[in-house]
Protein backbone atom coordinates (compact mmCIF):
# COMPACT_ATOMS: atom_id res chain seq x y z
CA UNK A 1 0.00 0.00 0.00
CA UNK A 2 1.28 3.52 -0.66
CA UNK A 3 0.02 6.31 1.65
CA UNK A 4 -1.70 9.23 0.22
CA UNK A 5 0.05 12.13 1.57
CA UNK A 6 -1.22 14.53 -0.07
CA UNK A 7 -1.68 18.41 1.51
CA UNK A 8 -5.38 18.68 1.15
CA UNK A 9 -8.19 21.78 2.45
CA UNK A 10 -11.42 22.02 3.11
CA UNK A 11 -13.57 24.35 1.58
CA UNK A 12 -17.54 25.51 2.08
CA UNK A 13 -17.69 23.47 -0.85
CA UNK A 14 -15.77 20.84 0.10
CA UNK A 15 -12.13 18.86 -0.44
CA UNK A 16 -9.48 20.73 -2.22
CA UNK A 17 -6.36 19.20 -2.91
CA UNK A 18 -2.72 20.60 -3.46
CA UNK A 19 -1.49 19.69 -6.90
CA UNK A 20 1.94 18.49 -6.60
CA UNK A 21 3.07 20.09 -10.14
CA UNK A 22 1.45 23.78 -9.60
CA UNK A 23 1.41 24.05 -6.08
CA UNK A 24 -2.46 25.11 -6.45
CA UNK A 25 -5.35 23.96 -4.50
CA UNK A 26 -8.28 22.69 -6.86
CA UNK A 27 -11.33 20.87 -6.16
CA UNK A 28 -11.00 17.26 -5.80
CA UNK A 29 -13.29 16.55 -9.06
CA UNK A 30 -13.15 15.22 -12.25
CA UNK A 31 -13.04 18.45 -13.30
CA UNK A 32 -9.94 19.67 -11.79
CA UNK A 33 -8.05 15.89 -11.44
CA UNK A 34 -7.68 13.05 -13.97
CA UNK A 35 -9.34 10.41 -11.66
CA UNK A 36 -7.77 6.78 -11.53
CA UNK A 37 -10.12 4.46 -10.16
CA UNK A 38 -11.62 7.50 -8.60
CA UNK A 39 -8.23 8.91 -7.06
CA UNK A 40 -7.27 12.03 -8.20
CA UNK A 41 -4.12 11.95 -10.17
CA UNK A 42 -0.83 13.86 -8.33
CA UNK A 43 -1.22 16.93 -11.41
CA UNK A 44 -4.12 18.45 -11.50
CA UNK A 45 -5.99 18.55 -15.09
CA UNK A 46 -4.27 22.16 -15.87
CA UNK A 47 -0.35 20.88 -15.64
CA UNK A 48 -1.01 18.15 -17.57
CA UNK A 49 -2.65 20.26 -20.10
CA UNK A 50 -0.52 23.27 -19.62
CA UNK A 51 -4.16 25.18 -19.25
CA UNK A 52 -3.83 29.13 -19.30
CA UNK A 53 -6.96 29.73 -18.33
CA UNK A 54 -7.99 26.69 -15.52
CA UNK A 55 -8.09 29.79 -12.82
CA UNK A 56 -11.09 31.33 -14.88
CA UNK A 57 -12.37 27.57 -15.06
CA UNK A 58 -12.25 26.85 -11.15
CA UNK A 59 -13.91 30.69 -10.59
CA UNK A 60 -17.03 28.97 -12.75
CA UNK A 61 -16.93 25.81 -11.37
CA UNK A 62 -16.78 27.50 -7.77
CA UNK A 63 -19.90 29.78 -9.22
CA UNK A 64 -21.66 26.82 -10.35
CA UNK A 65 -21.32 24.73 -7.03
CA UNK A 66 -23.00 27.88 -5.19
CA UNK A 67 -25.67 28.14 -8.07
CA UNK A 68 -26.26 24.24 -7.28
CA UNK A 69 -26.54 24.62 -3.18
CA UNK A 70 -28.93 27.32 -3.52
CA UNK A 71 -31.36 26.47 -6.28
CA UNK A 72 -30.63 22.75 -3.85
CA UNK A 73 -31.84 25.27 -0.46
CA UNK A 74 -35.13 26.90 -2.74
CA UNK A 75 -36.04 23.65 -4.07
CA UNK A 76 -35.80 22.39 -0.67
CA UNK A 77 -39.32 24.19 0.28
CA UNK A 78 -40.74 25.59 -2.92
CA UNK A 79 -44.06 26.26 -1.32
CA UNK A 80 -43.10 27.38 2.47
CA UNK A 81 -41.16 30.96 1.34
CA UNK A 82 -41.25 32.27 4.65
CA UNK A 83 -45.03 32.02 5.39
CA UNK A 84 -44.60 32.49 8.95
ZN1 LIG B 1 -1.20 21.77 -11.31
Amino acid sequence: MTKLRRASIETELGTELQCTQCKEFWPADGDFFFLSRGIPHSWCKACYQNHPKVAERKRRWVEKQRANRAAAKTDDHPNQRDGA
